[in-house]
């Protein structure tokens, strides 16, 4: 293999600068021709790929965001759509591919494996979503935005003693809820993957106000239902006031932290070792602190279900 190529895919995350930086480095420290793709699948597709240097991701190991620039591609999902950008990589050598994204961006690097182009799969989203790795890039330095925020909001909840409810990202995951939520010293934490019940959350506020509780902070995950909606639901139950506040994306860009610099930096290095290795359609991760990569199949499969010990923990440490 002499030429590779990297792009980065779906939403973005704080740590794809330091991914591409290491796989630019990595492969060219290995002795190969890198190159870039603008725009992800849908640049790939309009043949949006300039070689890069090692000097050309100087700078941007601190960043946010993605200097490759992300984007949403609907064609990349026909198979006419990665016939395209297939042609497009081959045309210029290109023998192998570091997709940097979610877990829409892994089936389209499935999907590509698959059809005989070798992919290999970084996975960059604040959800940290993707079955088979501890942590994705990005989940870290959002989680310490989201932690900022609590503590600023429980300035104002304790000042006033109020009720505040605070709506986290995560799509259909509940990680970012639950570890904000148990760094933060949230009361109650609502999460995807486990129910909730109304009745409960109101007896546990009114329990706290009874021993003397100053204010009361809620996180819910915006796979469970809006922070308004729990809103509303607290005032028909039981008439409780609360304030609602919606990071938003603020938890999607900033400096990524210190740990997911270093996490992007192995995974960059870990995915260009294993496409010149001749393992293609696999992803890498970390696993009980070790950098691995595994087979993409099993991102989808279903196997290595997170263990969700730290709810239960949270419900004991919030009474
Ligand atoms: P995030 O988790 O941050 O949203 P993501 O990678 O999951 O990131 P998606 O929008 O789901 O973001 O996927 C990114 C792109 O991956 C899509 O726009 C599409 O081009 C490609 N993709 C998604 N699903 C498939 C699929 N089943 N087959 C081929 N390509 C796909």
């Amino acid at each position: 293999m002499k030429k590779i190529a990297v792009l980065t895919s779906g939403g973005d995350a704080p740590g794809m600068n330091a991914a591409i930086r290491a796989v630019v480095r990595k492969g060219i420290y290995e002795g190969l021709e890198v190159f870039g793709i603008y725009n992800g699948y849908q640049g790939l597709i309009d043949g949006k790929i300039e070689p890069l240097t090692a000097g050309s991701v100087g700078d941007i190991i601190q960043r946010g965001g993605t200097v490759l620039r992300s984007s949403r591609c609907p064609e990349f999902k026909t198979e006419a759509g990665r016939k395209k950008a297939v042609a497009q990589l081959r045309e210029r050598g290109i023998e192998g591919l570091v997709v940097i994204g979610g877990d829409g961006s892994f089936r389209g690097a499935l999907e590509l494996s698959k059809a005989g182009f070798p992919c290999v799969g970084v996975p960059a989203t604040i959800d940290n979503d993707i079955n088979g790795t501890d942590y994705t890039l990005g989940f870290d330095t959002a989680l310490n935005t989201v932690i900022d925020a609590i503590d600023k909001i429980r300035d104002t909840a304790t000042s006033h003693e109020r009720t505040f409810i605070v709506e986290v990202m995560g799509r259909d995951a509940g990680d970012l809820a639950l570890w904000a939520g148990v760094a933060g010293g949230a009361e109650t934490i609502l999460i995807p993957e486990r129910s909730h019940d109304l009745g409960e959350i109101v007896g546990r506020l009114k329990q706290g106000k009874d021993r003397g509780k100053k204010h009361s902070i809620l996180i819910v995950a915006e796979g469970v239902m809006t922070g308004q909606e729990l809103a509303s639901g607290l005032m028909d139950e039981a008439g409780i006031e609360t304030r609602v506040s919606v990071l938003g994306h603020i938890q999607r860009g900033g400096t990524p932290s210190g740990r997911d610099r270093v996490l992007a930096s192995r995974f960059g290095a870990r995915a260009v070792e294993a496409l010149l290795a001749g393992r293609a359609g696999v992803a890498v991760g970390m696993r009980n602190h070790a950098v691995i990569d595994y087979p993409l199949t099993e991102v989808f499969d279903g196997r290595n279900a997170k263990d969700l010990g730290l709810y239960d923990l949270s419900k004991e440490l919030s009474i």
